[in-house]
């Protein structure tokens, strides 16, 4: 049985800055500014360094991008060899290690991270993945450690699962094996918690696991990956090996005993290794078929209902669609409002997006770099992720079927920071309403009143993602009509809340369609994804 005591991790609310957490968090903060740290790869337990023998990626500070936060060692083919290698040799001791103890490892690096190393962990996802401390608590602290801790309950009772009857002189019994082979995990930016999930629900369950971190997030990973083996992970449990994500990924997926991947990122990309991984099966190049966890983007909705309370939904909105920059798989990236309501919700928007600190566009005072820490939005991660994101806003400008209704600026003098942006499509299935943007840009559409049942027609056939959506409604009949018809547009539907956010054990996240397989991070179902049943009757 695990502990009684599992619950959500508490949010820490930051309050006062004279306080001693900010005393602790703004030293973990100069720590990391003031030295470029190199990020090693861990494999096998070992640390290697690039010895001049590898390249370095620089990450940078988002908000600052001259700033250097650490050289990431690139893994060279060698090491991939050697990550796999050691993936497979450690495995046989680690999942014969009773499941109790595999928990304890889990456990504990949860309370490290809310305690010993709490103020690290903030520091290295808010430099790295540009958030203010509050994104950062939700992040790498309540949602990273909830994972853990819930994961360990929901093992329990999967273990404790058996088969029901056994004949007289006869006992059926259910052994839940790890997969055979190892696990590759690639996890991504935006969140330090994903990367935990990628590599902690595969490992709890007695698998072992080659893990390619994002190249920007590879601070905070590696940071993850040390307190792992701080709670005493054994080695070769988990490899760590940031580098090349093509070169890296094609010579893991060459492996015969490559088992299983556990992926979280752009649909492009996993499109990609999914065609690759059945072409390999297809060639014989596997022992098993290999699993396919992934989960990828999002054109998440919200819809208002002319029933609605206006300014619930403008305060929603603004939280869906422009905290984390809108990098996020869940942020609200289109809504759809009643004719007859929405200028008094776009205006309210506006008004309450005017007196946020909410982008120093054109200013040096960086929501981080110059000390604001609670600035309600930062950069986005990288000149990449800028660059497509400002040509959004241009070809927008250029398209006579959109408008640009908020915002539109961009600045990327300091850091790479775009403004929220709020663009109007004049007809419900221009590519603006489906395509998703990873970035703090929202599409509008308005719909006359008397077409709501027509609306969501409309939004489920325009859903080629179906991760999150959300009704705005007090009429108890357009939630039950919008509940029915858009039962395949999202995974997670919210009823009168923003469609983001979703806590470890009270919202599974994930989606369909092009948005992934709907294994549910954060729920107990993943789980089975990584264990092999067998069945054992025995006769007396
Ligand atoms: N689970 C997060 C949420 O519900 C999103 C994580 C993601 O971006 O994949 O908002």
């Amino acid at each position: 049985k695990p502990p009684k005591h599992i619950k959500n991790e508490p949010v820490k609310l930051f309050g006062n800055t004279d306080s001693k957490d900010w005393d602790l968090l703004r030293a973990s903060l100069m720590k990391f500014k003031s030295s470029s740290l190199e990020v090693p790869l861990v494999i096998n337990g070992e640390r290697i360094y690039d010895n001049h023998e590898r390249a370095l990626f620089p990450q940078t500070n988002p908000a600052n991008h001259q700033q250097v936060l650490a050289n990431v060692t690139q893994a060279t083919e060698k090491d991939v060899m050697n990550a796999v290698k050691a993936a497979k040799d450690a495995k046989e001791d680690w999942y014969k290690l009773p499941f109790y103890d595999r928990s304890a490892i889990f456990l504990k690096a949860a309370d490290l991270i809310s305690t010993k190393y709490r103020y690290d962990m903030l520091a290295a996802t808010m430099l790295g993945q540009g958030k203010n401390v509050y994104q950062a608590e939700i992040d790498c602290i309540t949602e990273l450690s909830d994972f853990f801790r819930y994961y360990v309950k929901y093992a329990s009772d999967l273990y404790a699962q058996q088969p029901m009857e056994s004949a007289d002189g006869t006992w059926n019994r259910a052994e839940y094996r790890p997969l055979e082979g190892f696990v590759y995990a690639v996890s991504p930016f935006n969140f330090t918690a994903i990367a935990a999930n990628l590599v902690g629900a595969p490992a709890l369950m007695g698998n072992t696991v080659v893990w390619k971190p994002s190249q920007t997030a590879a601070l905070s990973n590696y940071l993850l990956m040390t307190v792992l083996e701080e709670a005493g992970l054994p080695k070769g449990v988990i490899n760590f090996i940031p580098g090349d994500p093509v070169q890296v990924t094609n010579q893991v997926l060459a492996d015969k005993d490559f088992g299983a991947l556990h992926f979280t990122g752009s649909t492009n990309v996993f499109k990609s290794l999914y065609g690759k991984i059945q072409s390999g099966v297809v060639e014989g190049k596997y022992k098993d078929y290999p699993r396919i966890i992934g989960e990828t983007g999002g054109k998440n909705f919200h819809l208002v209902h002319p029933s609605a309370n206006i300014s619930h939904a403008v305060l929603s909105t603004i939280r869906g669609t422009f905290e984390f920059q809108g990098q996020k798989c869940s942020a609200t990236s289109r809504i759809y409002l009643p004719e007859s309501k929405s200028e008094e919700f776009l205006s309210d928007m506006f008004g309450i997006l005017q007196q946020q600190n909410v982008v120093p566009v054109n200013t040096s005072a960086s929501p981080i770099s110059g000390g604001n820490l609670r600035g309600f939005m930062g950069p986005v991660i990288h000149e990449q992720s800028f660059d497509k994101l400002v040509k959004v806003i241009e070809d927008a400008k250029k398209d006579p079927e959109l408008e640009i209704l908020y915002g539109g600026q961009y600045d990327k003098s300091q850091g790479w920071f775009v403004g929220p942006t709020v663009i109007k499509a004049k007809r419900p299935d221009h590519p603006y309403m489906s395509t998703e943007f990873f970035g703090p840009i929202l599409s509008v559409y308005e719909y006359p009143d008397q077409e709501f049942n027509t609306i969501c027609d409309v939004i489920d056939k325009t859903s080629q993602y179906a991760l999150t959506g959300a009704i705005f409604a007090k009429d108890r009949k357009a939630i039950e009509y919008a509940d029915e018809k858009l039962k395949f547009s999202a995974g997670n539907f919210y009823v009168n809340d923003k469609c983001t956010g979703a806590v470890v054990s009270q919202q599974w996240f994930g989606g369909a369609r092009m948005s992934g397989t709907d294994d549910k991070a954060g729920g107990p179902n993943i789980l089975s994804r990584f264990v092999s049943i067998r069945n054992i009757k025995e006769n007396f």
